[in-house]
């Protein structure tokens, strides 16, 4: 298909709330290190690149055999998924939500829907009230490394079913409420670069009272995989902490852009549910792999009530 068939984007002006900074933040594992508060022309260029690197990137899946663009019209919607943050001259364009590879819904999904949910939670409507919690931040890491014999990335996917509350639940007493974010990506193969391994990334944003301790950073050891976790405590945060540790759970897993299109489209394919015809509803959806998840009054609970 001709890219001439894709919407030519127009980008007339930049979003800067925190939740479009934390957006911003976690798209700098594509953007480079300090593209998150550049000034507003480069951010311009920057959506424009991604825009274009994003329709390369499909191309490519597609020829590798991604079900979710066979189709010429779904490759073309995909393609003209809108870009996040900054204001174009079309409107009424539907989001692609393919969360898992593309980078704009990515972000809608793993940093815009939390930010809008610690924001309720953390800020109340009086804003010079904030409630007296903290943040705590956590990134884990297992390598499957390709020389161990997993059969991969299946064994990574079943993992997160496990792996999502498992922290929470074991590690992190009297959580307020949580975010957790999964995400694989594939090894990579580059002249500068070498990983030998899939990793599976598992990472949370978590509320607690300012009086519970910071919960462990202990990684319990096991053959075959090698992993590790940091776990960060983060004060009564303002918008701008909020931010920014959004931007860092959040980050886009870089790999999905740039690594192995056939390893990516293995991914992708098994991440997603398989949608069947359905007499009745039209159609139904059956397995697949939910990748986040949120817990305790992040996910409807009642809030504590505030100290008088
Ligand atoms: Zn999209």
């Amino acid at each position: 298909m001709a890219d001439s068939r894709f919407i030519e984007f127009q980008i007339t002006d930049v979003h800067s709330t925190w939740a479009d900074r934390a957006a911003r933040y976690a798209l700098t594992s594509l953007t480079g290190k300090n593209s998150g508060d550049a000034p507003e022309h480069v951010i311009k260029q920057d959506s424009l690149s991604l825009i274009k690197r994003w329709r390369a990137r499909i191309s490519k899946l597609r020829s590798e055999g991604w079900k979710s663009v066979e189709a010429p019209k779904d490759l073309l919607f995909v393609g003209n998924c809108p870009p996040i943050g900054v204001y174009t001259k079309r409107t009424r364009l539907k989001p692609c939500q393919d969360a898992s590879v593309c980078p704009f819904c990515w972000c809608r999904k793993y940093v815009y829907e939390p930010f809008k949910k610690f924001d309720d939670f953390l800020y109340l409507p009086d804003s010079s009230q904030v409630r007296p919690v903290d943040l705590i931040e956590v990134h884990y890491e297992r390598k499957y490394m390709l020389d161990q014999g997993w059969e991969l990335p299946r064994d990574a996917f079943e993992w997160v079913k496990e792996l999502k509350p498992m922290y929470l639940k074991k590690r992190v007493k009297k959580c307020l409420g949580a975010f957790v974010v999964c995400s694989i990506e594939p090894p990579e193969n580059h002249r500068d670069r070498q990983r030998p391994y899939y990793v599976l990334h598992h990472r949370l944003l978590a509320l607690i009272d300012q009086f519970e301790e910071t919960p462990s950073d202990a990684t319990p050891e096991e053959d075959g995989v090698e992993s590790g976790r940091k776990v960060k405590r983060i004060p009564n945060p303002p918008r701008k902490e909020l931010a920014m540790a959004l931007g860092r759970v959040g980050i886009y897993p870089r790999l999905m852009m740039s690594g192995s299109a056939e390893k990516v489209t293995e991914i992708l394919n098994m991440r997603s549910p398989v949608v069947r015809a359905n007499r009745s509803s039209g159609q139904r959806k059956e397995g697949g792999y939910r990748m986040s998840g949120y817990y305790g009054c992040l996910r409807g609970e009642e809030k504590p009530p505030l100290p008088t």
